[in-house]
């Protein structure tokens, strides 16, 4: 990201930013000076969760969100599916959290690089780590990095506009997809490849992304796991979105769910409800009118079962492209959520033209001063305490890992704002002292040459994406230059 952050060597132009926001900043000024100061690192749902609890639950605690892009809102913005614009919702929530008079935020501030924690800790009382899960976990297995090889992470990047993958340019030209993983991020990105391309013209997937759709070439998605029916991580709706969406037939292998029937009954609700939808879809007759859809159908998605990859698979005329992923064949030991995938020591082939793996997001170190679990890729903490660091807080997926949804996010960076609010109630937390909050950290990015982008010039950006974006009918076209939504955002 530094490559494309706007460095303002002006420091008149800095100057000049900081005296602008001496009127909106709270601060010294209009609270006591002794107010406790919170910084939260990241402006995803962790983030603003954690600033909303906080700002509800005390008075007098005044709180500044540190975002490294230029807009927030994490992967509410670029992760969640264009197609799930409901989900979004939880964005007029934040926008309420950042339009208090006692919140602040600061975009286009890479926390680890810009400014550091030590000197965050200096500035304020406490600082919440809520920066997610910007890695992703590797297959490992040879031809990993060949072309038409991507990471789940990096696909879902580029259909929803982050900038850092707007280059991608995936070869969609190939009739079979296969997808590593099947949690609810491998269902997004099998119906975004299969979706007809005039659901997606609706949504705010990205103008560049919708037009290499367009072109696509896949008909044919399967959706790879090591283990079996029983153990797949992605939930009903999204399976049920795939069974019903429009011009696609699902191609399942019916002896993958051998046993799967007898073993409905034991299964706790929601697990054998969704099991059930996929032994409906894999193993009963259709109706009459269902079978004429699927005739019709153009495009075929499908799970598979009991796979996992062992190398990614080129052809000697063309040593750099996928075209297939030799899987080793697996049983189970054991039964329920924890069975265990064994390798028989068959293998089997799959021909495919684009591979993607959605094996799991990970979080990354980004400051070497701050504690970090490098096996369990989190920030190692007890309910949010960062062990061993005194003011140092964590919440979202830094603190838990990649799993769960924005609920559960929510309810994770709640438990951490009540933590750090008992700890200053308790004394553990020292805030007598007063500390300058924003207005420490200004000289050191004035310093540094780096120039935040405020909520209300997220507010420029995010009007100007919506004016795009209407004359195509859509809820947004999204800005996919940083320089430019620098630019926008001091206009
Ligand atoms: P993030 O949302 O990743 O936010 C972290 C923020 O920190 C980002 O804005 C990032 O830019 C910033 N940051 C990173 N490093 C730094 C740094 N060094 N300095 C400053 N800032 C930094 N949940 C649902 O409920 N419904 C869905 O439909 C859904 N779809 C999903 C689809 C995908 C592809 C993925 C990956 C997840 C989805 N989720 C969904 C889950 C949901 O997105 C997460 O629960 C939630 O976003 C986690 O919040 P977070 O704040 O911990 O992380």
């Amino acid at each position: 990201m530094s490559g494309q952050k706007a460095i303002f060597p002006k420091a008149r132009a800095l100057r000049s930013f900081w005296a602008s926001r001496r009127h909106v900043v709270r601060g010294l000024g209009s609270h006591s000076a002794s107010n406790p100061r919170v910084c939260v690192v990241g402006g995803g749902p962790a983030g603003f969760y954690t600033a909303q609890h906080l700002l509800k639950g005390r008075q007098d605690v005044e709180v500044d969100i540190y975002e490294r892009l230029p807009v927030p809102f994490g992967l509410v913005r670029f992760g969640v599916a264009p197609d799930h614009p409901e989900v979004k919702n939880v964005i007029s929530t934040f926008t309420q959290t950042a339009r208090q008079a006692r919140c602040g935020f600061y975009g286009n501030i890479h926390v680890g690089k810009d400014v550091s924690v030590d000197e965050l800790l200096r500035a304020y009382h406490a600082v919440v780590l809520s920066y997610g899960a910007e890695g992703n976990r590797t297959m490992g297995i040879p031809g990993e990095n060949l072309d038409g090889v991507y990471s789940a992470k990096d696909f879902v990047g580029w259909y929803n506009g982050l900038p850092s993958n707007r280059e991608l340019n995936p070869r969609l030209d190939c009739e079979t997809a296969v997808i590593l993983g099947q949690g609810n991020v491998a269902l997004d990105i099998a119906r975004i490849l299969l979706s007809p391309i005039d659901l997606l013209k609706k949504t705010d997937i990205t103008q560049r992304s919708l037009d290499v759709l367009a072109h696509s070439k896949v008909r044919r998605v399967l959706i790879v796991g090591r283990r079996g029916p029983m153990q797949v991580a992605c939930t009903i709706k999204e399976v049920r979105e795939m069974v019903n969406l429009p011009d696609t037939r699902p191609e399942m292998l019916p002896a993958e769910f051998q046993g799967v029937t007898e073993a409905l009954k034991v299964l706790p609700r929601p697990r054998k409800r969704l099991t059930e939808l996929m032994a409906r879809t894999a193993l009963e007759a259709p109706t009459e009118e269902e079978l004429e859809r699927r005739r019709k159908a153009s495009r075929v998605w499908g799970f598979r079962f009991f796979l996992s990859p062992l190398e990614v698979l080129a052809t000697t005329s063309d040593p750099a492209r996928v075209t297939g992923i030799r899987l080793a064949v697996n049983r189970l030991e054991g039964s329920g959520e924890g069975a265990r995938a064994v390798p028989t020591g068959e293998v089997e082939d799959v021909a495919c033209g684009l591979l993607i793996s959605s094996i799991g997001y990970k979080s990354l170190a980004i400051d070497a001063a701050v504690p970090f679990d490098p096996r369990r890729a989190i920030v190692p903490n007890t309910m949010g305490r960062v062990q061993e660091a005194a003011g140092l807080y964590c919440s979202g997926w830094v603190k838990t890992g990649p799993v769960g949804v924005i609920a559960t996010t929510m309810n994770n960076s709640f438990d951490t704002a009540r933590t750090l609010m008992e700890d200053m109630d308790s004394g553990v937390l020292d805030v007598s002292a007063a500390k300058p909050g924003s207005l420490g950290v200004r000289p050191l990015l004035e310093e540094r040459g780096v120039r935040p982008v405020t909520f209300s010039g997220w507010e420029k950006i995010d009007a100007e994406e919506t004016r795009r974006g209407k004359a195509d009918g859509k809820p947004r076209e999204k800005l996919l230059d940083v320089g430019e939504m620098l630019h926008l955002s001091r206009t």
